[in-house]
């Protein structure tokens, strides 16, 4: 705390920003990243609470990154607020809060891009075309530019943190991913930015995606392994409570989030429904007996 400043260094020089995390690297010191899209809330911050408690310099970003927005999505509308994200960060204490501009991550003439994973091809992946190759670009660029031992991720988006593990395993990121668990809101609801966007009406009806989840957890517990019993469950749930544009409910092996006739060891709930205008995604490990990353 001692040698603490009051605020974290900001910068938006990726130069500026990748020399500050070697300086700490150099004399030592383990690093830990979380990359966000800003507008903070509990569950980013819970993951800079895990890096702060795991390393010796914890780095934050805050960009909203475009290329993994599609082109009828909410990249202009997405909430933005440097100076709360600064005040919340200040707190912890965080070390760095790198926060560049567009320009500064794709200048004139950028055209590389990381190619996903297979586990990317499905669900989110296929309901947002583009989306996971937008993150894989920037996750990687981001790791290149704060080569930190840690980078934390949030088990809410869970086939988020499946694509960036195959990733860093297959194109040799030294950097170890730590998948910390969702962050919920009294009601259940998952934490997210977006959540803001909510009616009070749409937040009301958007805390059913937990309890249908809760619901296929407590029907695996009695013994219920059938898919489409599960899945029928489950969504009829979701209905009831008025959530009926549902993009899709998959009950998958956690590692491949493939599907099959009988849940398997491990399985997870994969839901993303639309409430309102707001596309919301969540998810829960339906067997616990065996959970892949900790939920
Ligand atoms: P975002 O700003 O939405 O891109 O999220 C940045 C990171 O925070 C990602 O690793 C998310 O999975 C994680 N995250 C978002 N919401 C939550 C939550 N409710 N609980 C835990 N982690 C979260």
């Amino acid at each position: 705390m001692l040698n603490r400043p009051p605020f974290p260094m900001l910068t938006s020089d990726p130069r500026q920003a990748r020399a500050a995390i070697n300086a700490a690297r150099f004399t030592g010191r383990r690093t830990g990243v979380v990359m966000t899209m800003g507008a903070l809330h509990d569950g980013h911050l819970s993951l800079v609470r895990g890096s702060v408690a795991q390393n010796d310099f914890t780095a934050v970003t805050l960009f909203v990154n475009p290329t993994q927005f599609g082109p009828r999505e909410d990249f202009a509308r997405y909430p933005r607020g440097l100076d709360q994200d600064r005040a919340l960060l200040a707190e912890l204490p965080v070390d760095l809060i790198f926060a560049p501009s567009v320009d500064a991550m794709y200048p004139e003439g950028f055209s590389t891009y990381v190619e996903p994973p297979r586990v990317a091809r499905d669900w989110e992946g296929a309901f947002r075309p583009g989306h996971f190759r937008g993150v894989t670009t920037v996750v990687l660029k981001l790791l290149q530019i704060l080569p930190a031992d840690h980078a934390y991720f949030g088990h809410k988006d869970y086939q988020q943190a499946l694509v960036v593990r195959r990733m860093v395993t297959d194109l040799d990121v030294p950097t170890q991913i730590e998948v910390l668990p969702t962050i919920r809101e009294p009601d259940g609801l998952a934490m997210s930015s977006r959540n803001q966007y909510l009616s009070s009406d749409d937040r009301t009806r958007a805390s059913a995606i937990f309890r249908a989840l809760e619901l296929g957890a407590r029907l695996v517990r009695e013994g219920e392994r059938r898919r489409t019993v599960l899945a029928t469950r489950i969504r009829h749930a979701l209905t009831e409570a008025g959530i009926t544009e549902i993009d899709y409910l998959a009950l998958v092996d956690p590692q491949t989030l493939v599907e099959a006739d009988e849940l398997p060891a491990g399985g997870i709930a994969l839901v993303a429904a639309r409430v309102g205008n707001t596309r919301l995604i969540d998810n829960r490990v339906l067997d616990a007996t065996d959970p892949v990353l900790p939920s």
